[in-house]
Formats: C-alpha cells, sequence, structure tokens
C-alpha cells in the first residue's frame, strides 16, 4: 500500500522562491572582487538569478548541459548556483587551484560551452585557451566598468547579459532525480572524478545539515563559508542557509586573515565555516591585532583534522564553540560532526577534547561502518581500525562518465579513509587507507602523530609519511615547517611526543623543512613527501 500524499519532486529553485517569500530579513553580504562590499536580500538574489535564466536560455542552453564556473564566494557565484540549476542545466563549479591540465581536463570532461569566470581568473583560462575548443564562450563576472582586455574569444560582461533579461521566468518542474550540479575530486592520482549531484540530492543535504544538530543554523545566523564554492559547494551553505533564513557573508577573494577578520567583526558573524589552515590564518592575524570573536559562536573545522590546539584556542581564548567535522565530494559533503549535547556540555576539559578531536557522529541521512580487507564489519569499540563505508540520498553511487566502481561496493562507498567509530557512535579518522604506516604488522595513524607535533608551540605544520624500512616494513618521517623565530630541534620534538604517543609509534627522524607540498584543495601532498623521502631509512 502507498501513502497518500502529493508527489511534489525536491528542486533547488523552491529553496530560493522560498527564502525571498519568507527571509525577508536576511542579506547576502558579499566582499566583491572589485573592490568594496555589495549586499541584498534573498529577493534582489532570486530576481536576478531569474534574468540569469532567461539569459542562459539566450545562450542556448540546454536542459543537462553542463556550465562551468571558476569563481570565488560572491553573490553573482549565488545567483549562477540558483539559475544554471534552476532551468535544469548543471552547476559545473571548477575548482581554479588545480594545475593548468587538471582543468583543461574536466573543462573538456564536462563538455563546458559556458565558462563563468571572475576576474581573478581571466588569465588562467586565457592560458589554456586553445585547449579547450569545446568552449563557446566567457562570461566575466562584473561589470562594465571592470570588463579587462582579453584574448578570450566571444567575451561577454555579466552585469551586461542581466540587464537585457526580464525577471520574469518560469522554473521548469522535474524529476528531482535530474542533475543540478557537478564537481570534480582532485585526488593526488590519475585524473580528477566527477561526482554528480542530484537536485534531491542537494535539497536533502540542505535540509539535513542546518538543523541544530549538525550545524545549527537559523534566521539569527550570520553564516561565513570561507570553504570555497568551487569546492564542494561551500559544504552545502548556499543551500542550507537560504532554507534556514540565515544571512550569508562571502568572502570573495579575501580569504587572508586581515580580510576575513574584517568581514566577521564588521559584519557580525555568528557561524564560520572552514578548513584548519585558514583558521590558522584568522588566529594568528586576530592575535596580531588583539581583536576577539564576539559575535562568533561557532567554526566548523573540517577538510582535515581539527588540531586540539586549534580547539583549545576558539574554546578558551574566544569562546567559540568548535564544530569538527568530516565530509567528501562525494557525499555532497557532510557526513559527520561534533555537536554539543548534554554529555559534551557536561563533561571535564580532557574528556570533551577526546571526542571533539573525532570527527563526530553520522548526520541523520547517513549510514556509517567500517570493514576490513573482505568488507566484513569490524566492531565499534573505539580501538579497532577498519576501511569507512557510508551510505545515504546524497552520497554518490559512481562517478560521472568513468567506469571505475571500485569504490562502489555492496551499496556502499568506500570513502578512503581508515577509522574507528566508538560505542556512542563518535567516528574518528585514523588516516587516507593510503597514508596509514605499516610498522612491524601494526599500523600507526599518520594523523594522529601530525596532530599532536603541531601541538609543539615551535610548529607551524607537520607531515608524517610512512618510508620504507629494511626491518619494520615502514617507519615514520616527520617533517615540520617552524614557526617564524623557532629553533626547535628534532630531539625537542620527539620529547614533546614521547607521552603523547606508544613509543612505537615515535618517528624515527625529524626533518624540518620550509614549506610542504598541498593539494588544490589544500590537503598535504603526501605521494610527492613518500617520493622524495623514500629512500630516508635505507641507509
Ligand atoms: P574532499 O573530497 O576533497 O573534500 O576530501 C575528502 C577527504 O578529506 C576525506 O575523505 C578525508 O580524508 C579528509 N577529511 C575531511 N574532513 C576531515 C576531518 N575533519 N578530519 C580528517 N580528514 C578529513
Amino acid at each position: 500500500m502507498f501513502g497518500i500524499m502529493m508527489d511534489k519532486q525536491l528542486n533547488i529553485a523552491d529553496i530560493l522562491e522560498y527564502a525571498a517569500l519568507y527571509n525577508t530579513d536576511a542579506e547576502i553580504v558579499t566582499n566583491t572582487v572589485e573592490g568594496g562590499y555589495h549586499r541584498y536580500g534573498y529577493n534582489d538574489a532570486l530576481l536576478r538569478s531569474k534574468q540569469l535564466a532567461n539569459a542562459l536560455r539566450t545562450l542556448g542552453v540546454e536542459q543537462g548541459d553542463r556550465v562551468a564556473t571558476l569563481a570565488w564566494n560572491t553573490y553573482r557565484h549565488f545567483e549562477l548556483y540558483y539559475a544554471i540549476s534552476g532551468m535544469g542545466a548543471v552547476t559545473h563549479t571548477i575548482n581554479p587551484r588545480l594545475f593548468a591540465e587538471q582543468i583543461i581536463y574536466i573543462i573538456n570532461h564536462a563538455e563546458n560551452e559556458w565558462v563563468f569566470v571572475d576576474l581573478t581568473f581571466v588569465p588562467l583560462l586565457e592560458a589554456v585557451q586553445s585547449q579547450i575548443g569545446g568552449v563557446k564562450g566567457f562570461i566575466v563576472m562584473t561589470d562594465a566598468a571592470h570588463m579587462p582586455e582579453s584574448s578570450l574569444p566571444n567575451l561577454m560582461c555579466y552585469e551586461d547579459l542581466l540587464s537585457e533579461q526580464s525577471s520574469e521566468f518560469e522554473w521548469p518542474q522535474f524529476d528531482e532525480n535530474l542533475a543540478a550540479g557537478l564537481c570534480y575530486t582532485s585526488g593526488t592520482t590519475g585524473n580528477p572524478k566527477g561526482v554528480m549531484y542530484s537536485h534531491r540530492s542537494t535539497v536533502l543535504h540542505a535540509m539535513s545539515s542546518c538543523r541544530a544538530s549538525a550545524l545549527n543554523l537559523g534566521p539569527m545566523s550570520r553564516v561565513l563559508p570561507v570553504v570555497p564554492m568551487f569546492h564542494v559547494c561551500a559544504w552545502g551553505i548556499p543551500y542550507a542557509a537560504p532554507i534556514a533564513g540565515s544571512s550569508i557573508l562571502f568572502p570573495g577573494a579575501g580569504m587572508d586573515g586581515a580580510s576575513l577578520y574584517g568581514l566577521i567583526d564588521g559584519e557580525k558573524a555568528t557561524a564560520l565555516l572552514g578548513v584548519p589552515t585558514v583558521w590558522l590564518g584568522l588566529l594568528n592575524y586576530i592575535e596580531s591585532v588583539k581583536g576577539n570573536l564576539d559575535t562568533v559562536e561557532s567554526v566548523v573545522i573540517g577538510g582535515s583534522a581539527a588540531p586540539r590546539s586549534m580547539m583549545e584556542k576558539f574554546t578558551e581564548v574566544y569562546d567559540v564553540f568548535p564544530i569538527h567535522a568530516w565530509g567528501m565530494t562525494e557525499m555532497s559533503p557532510m557526513g559527520s560532526l561534533c555537536a554539543m549535547t548534554p554529555y559534551l556540555k557536561k563533561a571535564d576539559k580532557e574528556s570533551r577534547m577526546r571526542i571533539q578531536s573525532k570527527q563526530g557522529r553520522a548526520v541523520f541521512g547517513v549510514e556509517m561502518r567500517i570493514v576490513d580487507d573482505n568488507d566484513e564489519p569490524l566492531p565499534h569499540d573505539g580501538k579497532t581500525f577498519g576501511k569507512l563505508m557510508v551510505k545515504g540520498p546524497w552520497v554518490a553511487s559512481g562517478y560521472y562518465k568513468n567506469d571505475d566502481r571500485s569504490a562502489f561496493r555492496g551499496g556502499w562507498f568506500d570513502t578512503g579513509d581508515v577509522s574507528t567509530i566508538d560505542s556512542m557512535g563518535y567516528m574518528q579518522i585514523v588516516d587516507r587507507s593510503k597514508d596509514v604506516i605499516k610498522s612491524g604488522g601494526e599500523w600507526i595513524s599518520s594523523i594522529e602523530l601530525e596532530n599532536f607535533a603541531v601541538g609543539h608551540e615551535g610548529v607551524v605544520e607537520a607531515c608524517v609519511v610512512g618510508i620504507a624500512h629494511p626491518k619494520w616494513d615502514e617507519r615514520p618521517l616527520l617533517l615540520i615547517v617552524r614557526k617564524e623565530g623557532s629553533s626547535c630541534t628534532k630531539e625537542d620534538i620527539i620529547a614533546y611526543l614521547t607521552d603523547k604517543v606508544a613509543k612505537w609509534w615515535l618517528p624515527d627522524d625529524v626533518v624540518f623543512v620550509e614549506s610542504l607540498p598541498h593539494t588544490a584543495t589544500g590537503k598535504l601532498l603526501k605521494t610527492e613527501v613518500r617520493a622524495k623521502y623514500e629512500n630516508h631509512y635505507q641507509t
């Protein structure tokens, strides 16, 4: 027997229609690429998105076409999210930090015909234009006064394009499983792989992520997504905030500590989201100007492990609740997080930190388990390491135009992460499966060692890799970027780690470096580090 309820299909355009009607107090503030702040409300964004949808029609964009963006977090990028997906095409966000060859591959693989580009990234496209011949035209996301001189063919101005169009547009209604967004993951090896989000997955993810037990967004929130709209849709904030009625503060190209602090302080941000590296820059800046985070209630830290020292600083110095979160491009991205609970509220500092250092409990909609090499489930005892598998309505079931199904097994997605899950359901990432160090038949977590190492006062960044060892198979090597002015030594670092990890986990050597290599999404590029030091323990 079926339920007797309306079969209304979920559609991204309905989010903005709703926000325009009911969230009339909310603001969208942008630190613009051209300079200065821009502000307007959801209704303005809706009308301009409709103009843009009309413009896309005149360009010949049809349902299912992939329209590319190469842009910062701004109100124009927000309009593109709604106009493109709302008219039935696919918003394809490209990460400008990728290597040129990867950008060329992605544009050609997605068969993009139109590319919307921020001023900053015009030179990047000029450099590759001869290799992306399928693109019919480029639209610069600016007004006529700021249009650049460029060698790009068929160059148009965003504001001119909009000004010619009516703000009347009837969003088409269609199957909620149609494609709405496309984002390529940038692994450390091989070509990037495309994750194709649907209207259904995007709306469900947004509804789940804004709840109090997740990102805790509401009409009083002023949310600052530092995490870019070109990387997993800024963790879904452009969809979750309008549902929750929150104001959005878009940082534009201003990702440095000073610009972020200006936006936080001037616009009274309440909720921040970003990766640890960004918070490091912000905290250093605030310290240098003796600033505060008085309006901020929570900071979501994800993308890589949140160092304990960072969480302590947010909590104890700035009275901001750190929400440690874990997710992936393949998961839209939200998988798990550490929300406030009665237990956490009461716990002493040590117990609270032990829990908050974990990547949290699955949010409603995501199922998680850990398995062994035969995909057999392992116990949730907080100690046993296993491959982390997930399933849910906003988890990918394959990659776009890619036959590799090795990660999709038995209705689950193998995240490529190794983790533990404890009896309360808290998941802790131990490592990427390819980064975990196998020493004498036992596993060592490179992430845990890195987290402890960055707690040392002389350390800015740490990287641990497993290096082939004649006796133990692999042994950990620790690379450290020292803080300016610090002269800490190998002996200092080892002594610091000694009471924090088992003796056999201690790195055999510590190497001090000027900087560490990163991927386009800011993660440590361990393949490069391993290759460079592959013979370090062979003598
Ligand atoms: P991406 O798809 O580029 O967002 O990368 C997803 C990967 O980032 C995950 O599979 C994890 O390896 C890593 N990651 C994300 N969040 C965290 C976190 N809180 N702690 C540790 N690793 C994380």
